[in-house]
């Protein structure tokens, strides 16, 4: 198992077995005292709750614990979580995007959606997340305390980006190791959900380009409904105005590679990735170059697809939803371009001591 496996390339039936792979060998059977038919039917049951997005679809949950696990075992981080931490941190990974429809926290909000009405326009997809994983968990018996899965989930709201990058830099700072209480042991678990989750552009090349294809894929299709809803369209999305080379290299400088420094000085073998994230610098300035500025995925640009998408799907998740107060509400794009206000810095740490 490396990081170089492409979950892309898996039909599902040989997923959910590569999944059911991961969960054993980090015994999280054995832990959560469950058996593997038990969560072969909730992952199945987790696979039919994802919609068929471009990027955020059960496969992109699926890489995130393909990367958790490499992270855990490879780069050591396994050691300093309790085996009901890494229960539930991949839980929450496999779980993290659940219900996502596609058009992020920004868009809910601008066009006043149902989803925004309920959840307050405060995390609006990752407290729907949050609900419909409790939902599934309950109908399937396998967890009861669900704190820290909230917690992980809602922390992977965009918005919370540079509170967590703070606080890599706060734990680097605190003792290691034995030393690390359970409430530091909590904050490193979110730390690494988020690393894993925008892991993209510290993967090898072709896996990569994969994944960009299909996140500007989505952004582009969020910018072209802006457009025809007579709404400004979110920083990133305009296919007139950006590229996807010129897309991947500000998410990568301003977001990532930050991020993923700070990592490497808890996680020194995650330095590793630092030289794959140059090399696919590299590869972006090149593009960038011979793509002058018209958009690089045009409406009929034909861009990678997981393996067995299915392609025709209602929604099934409407009789799931539920109003609950979770707060924040922010995107992906948001955090492309704008640091952190303080604003986003008390509410952040409201909210994510709120569950
Ligand atoms: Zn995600």
């Amino acid at each position: 198992m490396t990081e170089e496996l492409n979950v892309l390339d898996y039909r599902r039936t040989d997923l959910y077995g590569h999944l059911l792979g991961i969960f054993t060998k980090l015994n999280i059977l054995s832990t959560l005292n469950i058996t593997a038919s038990q969560l072969l039917d909730f992952l199945i049951d987790v696979d039919v709750s994802y919609h068929p997005t471009p990027y955020h679809s059960f496969y992109h949950a699926a890489d995130i614990v393909v990367i958790l696990y490499y992270m855990l075992n490879e780069l050591d981080a396994k050691h300093y979580l309790t085996n009901k931490q890494i229960a539930v941190l991949m839980i929450s990974a496999i779980c993290h995007d659940i219900g996502h429809p596609g058009f992020n926290n920004d868009f809910q909000t601008k066009t006043k959606s149902d989803l925004a009405s309920y959840y307050h326009n405060q995390s609006i997809l990752e407290s729907q997340s949050i609900d419909i994983t409790i939902d599934l968990l309950r109908k399937h018996s396998l967890l009861d305390e669900t704190d820290l899965l909230q917690d992980l989930i809602l922390a992977t709201d965009m918005a919370f980006h540079y509170d967590l990058l703070e606080d890599v830099n706060q734990l680097e700072e605190e003792t290691w190791s034995a030393g690390w209480n359970d409430d530091q042991r909590r904050r490193f678990a979110r730390i690494l959900l988020h690393a894993a989750d925008i892991s993209n552009t510290v993967r090898p090349w072709p896996i990569s380009k994969q994944w960009s294809d299909l996140i500007v894929r989505e952004f582009f299709r969020q910018g072209d409904a802006e457009k025809t809803a007579g709404l400004t369209v979110s920083t990133g999305m305009d296919r007139d105005l950006d590229t996807q080379a010129s897309i991947s290299l500000r998410f990568t400088e301003g977001i990532v590679q930050p991020y993923f420094q700070s990592l490497a000085t808890l996680l020194p073998k995650a330095r590793r990735w630092l030289v794959a994230l140059e090399e696919n610098k590299v590869h972006w300035q090149d593009l960038k170059a011979a793509t002058p500025l018209a958009a690089s995925l045009g409406h009929d640009t034909r861009v990678s697809m997981p393996a067995g998408t299915i392609t025709v799907l209602s929604n099934p998740l409407q009789h799931l939803i539920k109003p609950v107060r979770i707060m924040r509400t922010s995107s992906h794009s948001t955090a492309l371009v704008s640091p952190p206000s303080s604003e986003l810095k008390r509410s952040h740490s409201s909210s994510l001591r709120h569950s």
